[in-house]
């Protein structure tokens, strides 16, 4: 899924055990005894009654020429309920439509704001959840269909595998995530006659992830975490955590981070930071195409533009666009700055404004889709390659000759023959886009699960050249890795939940940062970067001293007999 959804407040609220989430701006018509429909009602019709009595005796008196300012008991009172009512529709209208333009550029910043980084709050996992009450995943319309569920689980049980009940309503229903997934879970077992025994259900917070994370939860799915380093980048050391299941990977990591720091730290530089979407539009013609896009390319366009692109956030800065035609087709990659969120949704809500704005002078402009693949979102493509995405960094490091030998077990001239061979001619030989690396999406995956990260943003987040060379008279290896396209946020998705909140604070990355947004999800890319520098050279050092095959016997290959174990 590209966009990500926004928990709504009432579920944020009433999860227990987290940082609250700000709750729904207060309105004014909070303020009234009766809801707001009846009272906008009455004194409508007030305003109406009270004016047409008015004008109706103002017409009177000027006809008989009675003095205008001589008024009666009835008039007082209609004089008094018009003003009345006036007073309460400027108010109440007036106000809704002060606050809704307000909001409207308020409600994407409230967001998290409360969950900023606090360097050493690392979030207690929620080993048994308190039962917490649950919004509305499902439309209105669907919800009235179904009679209020108050049934004990065995029944509700029965109506959803009887497809009486859909099993999507059962949060919203029940109001306590807990057992939705319990009964979703039972209701399962018994349609497919699985025990689903190994995936555990308790022990997590299935509110945190309402309406931000997973639909329809039965349980979640338990991965190891390990610990590579430290890793000396830039001066800090930082112990990176990595959510794999591929043995072998965090052990291999861990002796590049080594060599690493034996070799006095390696020094990463973030190149680039913007978040790109790109908007499919057709036009009548190539030719109006064409002029869209001269349009958008004009300088002297960028400032309104930027006006309109950055007023639905803060955070969101926009920074160019890039057009692409296809016939009367036009593809715009907007980029822009997006704090410390990877900004999928931030970027989005501001190509939308654009896309409204350039119907005034483009109304022959039919929107496609505001995702035209030119983007480019979870697909690999030379365009992030070559242009960026995200964050792109370059990391380095000198590695010492006597580190190269004692540490990686190898010689600095039989790496640089490995990686030009291997990572450069071979790549291109398989007509690799991106791909000039030994195995950087091990090491981009692994931390993105651990950090809450988007899993399938490791197609373009994992683009990297490999470059090695022999240096201070060909003593020394100098290593690179250059990453065009690291997508990594530190607010928003899966970074809130208890686990992943935890890895990114062991980073010191944990939420927003207040004093420079942006520097957070900055430094999760150069630690991404860096800990595949140590990936690199160690896997490299291992396929070239011929010991890969042995260490994955070693690590990856259990003793256990899968026959005893398996059902
Ligand atoms: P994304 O755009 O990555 O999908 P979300 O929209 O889910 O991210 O979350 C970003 C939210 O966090 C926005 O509502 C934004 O206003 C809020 N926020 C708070 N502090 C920051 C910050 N320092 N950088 C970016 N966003 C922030």
């Amino acid at each position: 899924m590209e966009i990500r959804r926004r928990l709504p407040p009432s579920v944020a609220s009433a999860s227990k055990g987290r940082k609250p989430v700000p709750e729904a701006p207060v309105q004014a018509s909070d303020a009234l005894p009766v809801p707001i429909r009846y009272t906008n009602l009455l004194f409508s019709a007030l305003f109406a009654a009270s004016l047409v009595f008015l004008m109706r005796r103002w017409r009177e008196k000027v006809r008989i020429s009675s003095p205008l300012h001589v008024v009666g008991l009835a008039e007082i009172v209609a004089i008094v309920g018009l003003v009345a009512s006036l007073i309460y529709l400027l108010s109440f209208f007036g106000i809704a439509f002060v606050q809704s333009i307000v909001s409207s550029n308020d409600e994407e910043d409230d967001f998290l704001l409360t969950d900023s980084a606090e360097p050493s709050a690392t979030p207690a996992p929620t080993p048994s959840p308190a039962p917490a009450p649950c919004s509305l995943l499902c439309s209105a319309s669907a919800l009235e269909k179904i009679p209020d569920l108050i049934a004990d689980d065995e029944e509700i049980v029965s109506s959803v595998v009887a497809g009486k009940v859909p099993s999507y309503v059962l949060e919203s229903k029940l109001g306590d995530c807990r057992r939705a997934a319990g009964i979703r879970r039972e209701a399962l077992r018994r349609t497919t006659g699985r025990g689903l025994e190994g995936l555990p259900l308790d022990g997590f917070d299935y509110a945190s992830i309402l309406g931000q994370c997973c639909e329809l939860p039965i349980g979640y799915v338990q991965l190891p975490v390990g610990i590579a380093g430290p890793l000396l980048l830039n001066g800090r050391q930082y112990h990176v955590p990595m959510a794999t299941t591929e043995g072998c990977l965090v052990a291999s990591t861990n002796r590049g981070c080594k060599a690493i720091l034996e070799s006095g730290g390696a020094t990463a530089i973030v190149l680039r930071d913007g978040m790109t979407r790109a908007p499919a539009v057709r036009l009548p013609l190539a030719k109006r195409a064409a002029e869209l896009k001269a349009f958008l390319e004009n300088p002297n366009n960028f400032e309104m533009i930027s006006l309109v692109f950055n007023k639905s956030s803060r955070f969101a800065k926009f920074q160019g666009i890039k057009c692409a035609l296809a016939g009367r087709n036009l593809y715009m990659r907007f980029s822009c700055s997006t704090g410390d969120a990877m900004g999928m949704n931030m970027v989005s809500k501001g190509v939308q404004n654009v896309l409204d704005y350039l119907l005034t002078d483009f109304p022959d402009m039919e929107v496609i889709g505001i995702s035209g693949n030119y983007c480019s979102d979870k697909k690999p493509a030379a365009v992030n390659w070559i242009e960026g995405r995200g964050k792109s960094v370059v990391c380095e490091a000198i590695i010492k000759e006597e580190v190269v030998k004692k540490t990686l077990k190898i010689n600095v001239p039989a790496l640089v023959e490995l990686n030009v061979i291997k990572n450069l001619a071979g790549s291109a030989v398989a007509g690799s886009l991106g791909g000039f690396n030994a195995h950087a999406s091990n090491i981009v995956s692994a931390v993105f699960i651990a950090t809450g990260q988007d899993p399938a943003q490791n197609i373009e987040s994992s683009h990297c050249i490999t470059m090695m060379e022999a240096v201070n008279d060909g003593k020394d290896l100098h290593v690179s890795v250059t990453m065009p396209s690291i997508e990594v946020g530190t607010v928003g998705g899966g970074t809130q939940l208890a686990s992943q909140a935890a890895c990114l604070d062991l980073l010191g990355v944990k939420g927003a940062n207040l004093d420079t947004p942006g520097a957070n999800a900055r430094l999760l890319a150069t630690i991404v970067a860096g800990a595949v520098l140590a990936g690199e050279l160690s896997l490299l050092s291992a396929l070239a001293a011929g010991q890969l095959v042995k260490s994955h016997m070693k690590y990856n290959r259990s003793n256990k007999d899968f026959n005893k174990v398996a059902p």
